[in-house]
């Protein structure tokens, strides 16, 4: 389990999900499109993602706090992000 990867949201969810039900539905499909085919099996285990995976998800990151008037926090991906 880990938590929402939206910007400050709580919520528990399975490794193999990227948001809660909530936040993910709230993304455009293109954007969930996006996340899936850039998504590796195993990479929440490893940590090893991929650039376009992590362009991905911040652009997700950053949809969602816009949509709640709040900073995103995308330090995650900063970290994470390959050269
Ligand atoms: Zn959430």
């Amino acid at each position: 389990m880990h938590t929402c990867h939206a910007t400050a949201c709580e919520v528990n969810v399975p490794p193999e999900m990227f948001m809660c039900r909530r936040h993910w539905f709230m993304l455009p499909k293109r954007l969930r499109d996006k996340i899936w085919r850039h998504y590796r099996e195993g990479q929440c285990d490893d940590w090893q993602i991929t650039k376009a995976y992590s362009e991905a998800a911040k652009e997700c990151v950053r949809f969602i706090a816009a949509k709640e008037g709040i900073e995103p926090d995308v330090k995650l991906y900063e970290i994470l992000e390959p050269e």
